[in-house]
């Protein structure tokens, strides 16, 4: 495969000691992400009429706020994409309160589908993120890619085979490719070491948590943490896969 661009981001994901190569291929993604849109991609036309429509979704102003290094960039992607919000809705939201019922006037329920119709708006517009859309397309490549090199690259193969584990979104997103692109026999070996690696998982963090309560118990008190003392974490980002947010300490 030429693709190299993709193929050796690939393969050093699956050498790294991780907890799920596909987080590690997601965070490397966001960084370049986020580094973009506080970068001079700011000062281009083309990216502001989408970030003035878009904003950022609430995690990634999180993450766009903890990047102290162009503080002017997003004061000034904040300042258009607040005059392109405040154009969008203000006037409806204020036609949105109904009159009230008098004598002469009856009630209606007209005012319930636009209160509605506008806060679906609102809400489509908090969930819009062009770093969660080019992330999506990147980590939605990277699949495609490890299924191409499981079915023709045998060193791969053996690498994916002995994983020790993938979060349980980025195991959705492996089946889901799997089953678009891997032929039946392929499918086979691949379905069964996802199967075994997350049969794995669930048996040693269920061990861990449950461990995790027993040491509240007086008695165990001076019985060792063993690999307990981060098996929330372990078990958040698991579910959840790694947003970076779950880290201990
Ligand atoms: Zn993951
Ligand atoms: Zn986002």
């Amino acid at each position: 495969m030429k693709e190299t661009i993709y193929t050796i981001p690939v393969n050093d994901a699956y050498n790294s000691e991780c907890e799920c190569p596909l987080c590690v291929l997601r965070k490397k993604a966001e960084d370049n992400e986020i580094e973009y849109y506080l970068g001079p991609s700011l000062m281009e036309p083309d990216t502001r009429i989408i970030t003035n429509k878009t904003g950022f979704c609430p995690d990634h102003m999180a993450k766009l706020n903890k990047q102290v290094t162009n503080r002017l960039g997003l004061a000034l992607v904040m300042h258009t994409h607040l005059l392109d919000y405040d154009k969008d809705i203000t006037e409806d939201l204020s036609n949105a309160a109904p009159a009230k019922a008098g004598l002469l006037k009856g009630r209606s329920n007209d005012y319930k589908a636009a209160c509605r119709s506008l806060a679906d708006r609102i809400d489509a517009r908090t969930a819009t993120c062009p770093v969660c859309e080019k992330m999506n397309k990147t980590i939605e490549r990277y699949n495609e890619v490890i299924m191409h090199m499981f079915s023709h690259d045998a060193a791969f193969k053996e690498k994916f085979m002995s994983t020790k584990s993938h979060c349980l979104p980025h195991t959705a997103s492996l089946l889901r490719t799997a089953a678009n692109k891997l032929s039946q026999n392929d499918a086979a070996d691949f379905i069964s070491a996802l199967a075994q690696s997350n049969k794995n998982c669930f048996a040693e963090l269920e061990h861990d948590v449950e461990w995790f309560t027993q040491k509240f118990d007086y008695r165990n008190k001076e019985a060792s943490w063993g690999n307990s003392k981060n098996a929330i974490q372990r078990s958040m980002r698991f579910l959840s896969s790694d947003t970076g947010e779950f880290n201990e300490g």
